[in-house]
């Protein structure tokens, strides 16, 4: 059984006196751990980085006057569920629930909110859009978890984006592996294979810790990748949880064993009520600039910073190009010292 309240929760395991706070703060994402992720916490040790990512605290209070908006997520929603943000692609909210609520959630202002589903009038309205603006080409189907739809209600979704617009290639963005990966039957990828034409779907993993990549949680993803859906990874840098070279290399080595692409590392984003779970950005490049030295280029993930205020992502990296000079590049090694390369002599 998920556990919602910490009543339940202190039944299960004991709680540290800044998990108990939680009760006394103000409104604040609400709390749901399921059952798999309750099975792989370690329930001795407040300090355990998957307790860490779904547990609340006090600290979930430190007001500091962030946003709850830092993306502009409503400024730019087109439909009463489609986020239009970035010219060729498109975020369409399925729903607002999830199987259990993550701690750094970046879309708190909506996530486990009543807005609950989608109904068929908002479906036709999103698909109404994709028709009319042909240059998006990328549609997220995100929330929430999408997965919590049930079977007839994904059905209905894919068929009618599906009509809208064959040639889109949505985005299939869950946790749910990781929350229930029981819920991966083999009812609900058929439905997943029958809308299996045009575009490519792809498949949209968050595994923010290697322990996540439970046995049952990479079989589910397996069952998609044997299907031929590509699955990538967007973990999210969170302090004490992940912030460190080691845990991130055996993070993306875990994944890549598993077939999943490890494709961003995000920094945190500026939300209200997250601030004890970002890592700060001095350590985020320390850690991208170990990582690029331990592991091969399809093993390393972008670290990738979405700008506030909407002004979008960009990637952050170590600056290796240190400038032009008499016709010369010179380039710092990531091992030691650096290179020149030659400019191109266009008359040539
Ligand atoms: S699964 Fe995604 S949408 Fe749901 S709480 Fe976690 S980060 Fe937020």
């Amino acid at each position: 059984m998920a556990v919602s309240n910490l009543e339940e929760l202190e039944k299960i395991m004991p709680l540290s006196e800044d998990e108990k706070k939680w009760r006394e703060i103000g409104p604040s994402l609400s709390m749901l751990i399921s059952d798999h992720i309750l099975s792989i916490i370690d329930k001795n040790d407040p300090a355990d980085p998957i307790r860490r990512e779904f547990v609340p605290t006090r600290f979930e209070n430190i007001g500091s006057g962030e946003s709850i908006d830092p993306l502009m997520e409503v400024e730019h929603s087109r439909t009463e569920r489609l986020i239009h943000r970035y010219s060729n692609r498109a975020a369409l909210l399925v729903t607002s629930r999830c199987f259990a609520y993550c701690r750094h959630c970046f879309r708190r202002r909506f996530t486990s909110n009543d807005d609950g589903k989608i109904s068929k009038e908002e479906i036709r309205e999103a698909s109404n859009y994709l028709k009319e603006h042909r240059e998006i080409r990328e549609v997220l189907l995100t929330g929430g978890d999408m997965f919590t739809l049930s079977d007839d209600e994904i059905d209905y979704l894919l068929r009618e984006l599906k009509s809208a617009r064959e040639d889109i290639i949505y985005r299939l963005c869950t946790r749910a592996f990781l929350s229930a990966p029981e819920r991966f039957t083999p009812s609900l990828l058929a439905i997943i294979k029958r809308h299996m034409h045009g575009a490519p779907f792809l498949l949209m993993c968050q595994f923010n810790h290697p322990r996540e990549l439970t046995e049952k949680a990479v079989k589910a993803v397996s069952s998609f990748i044997d299907m031929g859906i590509p699955a990538f990874n967007q973990a999210v840098l969170l302090e004490g949880v992940n912030d460190s070279v080691d845990v991130q290399e055996e993070l993306s080595y875990a994944l890549l064993y598993n077939r999943i692409k490890p494709y961003y590392l995000f920094q945190g984003d500026l939300v209200d009520g997250t601030a004890h779970l970002r890592c700060s950005l001095r350590k985020g490049l320390e850690i991208e600039k170990d990582l690029r030295k331990r592991v091969s280029g399809v093993a390393m993930p972008q670290y990738t910073i979405d700008l506030p205020e909407g002004g979008g992502k960009v990637v952050l990296t170590e600056n290796y190009v240190l400038g032009l000079k008499d016709g010369m590049w010179q380039i710092k090694s990531p091992f030691q010292g650096k290179r020149d390369y030659p400019e191109k002599d266009e008359s040539v």
